[in-house]
């Protein structure tokens, strides 16, 4: 089984989630874990959460939504979220983004801190995103101890001293379709235990692609598993069985709740 750990399926309209999710699930996409990146997409992630079994959710405001300082109320509100949703099984999409034209970095420092609280007290895996902010995301983490729930550095595109960090830190390096692209990246994965990585699509509308068939969607994660076999010249039984083992692992305290929707977990 696949586990694409960071779609944003909620961009889609609703008419077109049962297929993607019946595409990725033709090729072994066991579950989809969707990001949230304001408070209205947490609550359409968890809304589809409850329609669609093999779908699971996180809550946060990623960094590039931050349109505004978030509130103490948006702060209730994620929590309360994810405290009360049985399906909201990560922190996610947390982070910094330091690119041109990017929200305040104080509104974003002081937004990636308290999520990284919130998760710590609900015991969430967090999922962050950087932008040329890694070393800036790796302190913060380490200042707020997020180590102690841990979870993943999600679309991994650094170099590989900053995927060393990332696992120093307790968190998993997540690969997308860039590992067909990037040769440093290509370099990475080979360098990098099998134990330390998991996968995800980062799948979201993409309408300046204009043949609807290479969008990106869950069912690409089995050539990024092959590319990974590939790479690191294991079989590709094997890297499968290392990357849900270490999705397994980083869900442990959310893994009773995806049994009950996931058979075969
Ligand atoms: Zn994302």
């Amino acid at each position: 089984m696949l586990i694409d750990t960071h779609v944003h399926l909620d961009a889609f309209p609703d008419s077109e989630i049962e297929a993607i999710l019946g595409r990725g699930h033709d090729v072994g996409v066991g579950f989809v874990i969707c990001a949230g990146t304001t408070v209205d997409s947490s609550i359409r992630c968890i809304e589809l959460s409850r329609r669609f079994h093999p779908f699971f959710s996180g809550v946060g405001v990623h960094p590039m939504d931050i349109s505004k300082p978030l509130t103490t109320k948006d702060y209730q509100t994620l929590t309360e979220l994810a405290s009360t949703e049985p399906k909201v099984i990560v922190m996610s999409e947390i982070g910094l983004d330091y690119m041109e034209g990017m929200p305040d970095r104080a509104w974003q420092f002081s937004a990636f801190r308290e999520q990284i609280s919130i998760a710590r007290a609900l015991k969430l895996p967090i999922v962050f995103h950087s932008r040329e902010a890694h070393q800036d995301c790796l302190r913060v983490l380490k200042e707020e101890k997020g180590y102690e729930v841990g979870g993943i550095m999600h679309y991994f595109q650094g170099s590989l001293e900053e995927a060393r960090q990332v696992i120093d830190l307790g968190f998993y390096i997540s690969i997308a379709r860039p590992i067909f692209r990037l040769p440093h990246l290509q370099e990475v994965v080979a360098k990098i235990p099998i134990e330390n990585i998991v996968i995800e699509t980062d799948s979201a509308p993409q309408p300046f692609k204009k043949n609807r068939d290479n969008w990106t969607e869950p069912r690409y994660l089995r050539p990024i598993m092959e590319k990974i076999a590939e790479l690191k010249g294991m079989d590709t039984g094997m890297v499968e069985a290392s990357l849900f083992q270490n999705t397994k692992k980083l869900l442990s305290g959310q893994w009773d709740i995806v049994t009950k929707f996931v058979s075969n977990s």
